[in-house]
């Protein structure tokens, strides 16, 4: 078995990391995300992820959705621009890319398109790591450092069943050396997974067991990728911030009721508490 190491991410370890936002920047400043999201039948983790992308900070946001939601998404959300899913990409726009909330299984060419062309930091989550376990090509064709979100029957999709937690968490930390990727092992107390060594995260609980909770994740971090926080930080401080405001939630709801749909109204105190 290999060395490893772990660390704990809490208050203080985010607040290093936590980058204040330049007073005299503009909405380049904070880099423009593209986000590759949503199917028939799963149009709102699209959307989930877009309104925690904006929430996060980022300058601007380009929405990739299927057509059929992109005036709801205007009327919704109306900081986001929108594209059509078979436009072509411009590779050099996007400061980050975050493909796979809601993306479906028949979303093939887009996302080898963008694991072949991608210049820019890049977050896979969902149906995209779906995709890519499902496919051998696209396997290879996973950029370095890459973030890659799995919940834990993703992870075994991606790299196999081990025997319990604790080999997991080994396999994780060896994937995230082999691929030279950060994996996010979501779940109670999530691992952040980079360069062989661990995360644990500190926030968090189990209100975000609801359908939505990873898409909401997915969408911070993207944000924080196109601000220019470099892959390791962008997942540690976007799992932390996502636990965080699903904790500061918890003053107004319940551990039942908590929607994912709600973390977006404490961010704002998330983000406070580490200034
Ligand atoms: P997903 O399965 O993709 O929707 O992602 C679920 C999200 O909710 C991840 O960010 C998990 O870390 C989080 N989550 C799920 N269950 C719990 C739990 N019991 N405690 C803390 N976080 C959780
Ligand atoms: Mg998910």
């Amino acid at each position: 078995t290999q060395e490893s190491n772990f660390e704990i991410t809490d208050a203080n370890f985010a607040k290093n990391i936590y980058q204040p936002r330049n007073p005299f920047g503009h909405k380049g400043t904070f880099g423009h995300a593209l986000l590759i999201a949503g199917s028939q039948g799963k149009y709102g983790a699209a959307l989930m992820a877009a309104h925690a992308c904006l929430r996060t900070g980022v300058g601007l946001l380009t929405c990739n959705f299927p057509e059929e939601i992109a005036m709801p998404l205007a009327i919704t959300l109306p900081e986001a621009m929108s594209m059509k899913r078979n436009e072509t990409i411009d590779w050099d726009k996007y400061k980050s890319i975050g493909i796979g909330p809601g993306l479906g299984m028949e979303s093939f060419d887009i996302i080898k398109d963008v694991l072949t062309h991608t210049k820019s930091p890049l977050l896979i989550d969902a149906d995209g790591l779906n995709m890519i376990a499902a496919n051998d090509e696209l396997k290879s064709l996973i950029p370095q450092n890459a973030i890659l979100t799995p919940h834990p029957k993703e992870f075994e999709r991606l790299f196999g069943k081990t025997a319990n937690e604790f080999d997991r968490i080994d396999l994780a930390l060896q994937k995230s050396q082999e691929l030279h990727c950060v994996i996010v092992l979501k779940g109670h107390n999530t691992l952040i997974a980079a360069d062989g060594v661990g995360y644990f995260n500190t926030t968090g609980n189990v209100g975000l067991a609801t359908g939505g909770s990873g898409d909401t994740l997915s969408g911070i971090i993207t944000s924080l990728l196109a601000q220019g926080y470099i892959s390791k930080n962008a997942a540690i401080l976007g799992v932390y911030l996502h636990g965080l405001a699903a904790d500061l939630a918890l003053s107004k709801q319940s551990v039942e009721s908590l929607l994912p749909s709600d973390l977006n109204q404490y961010l704002g105190m998330a983000f406070k508490s580490l200034g």
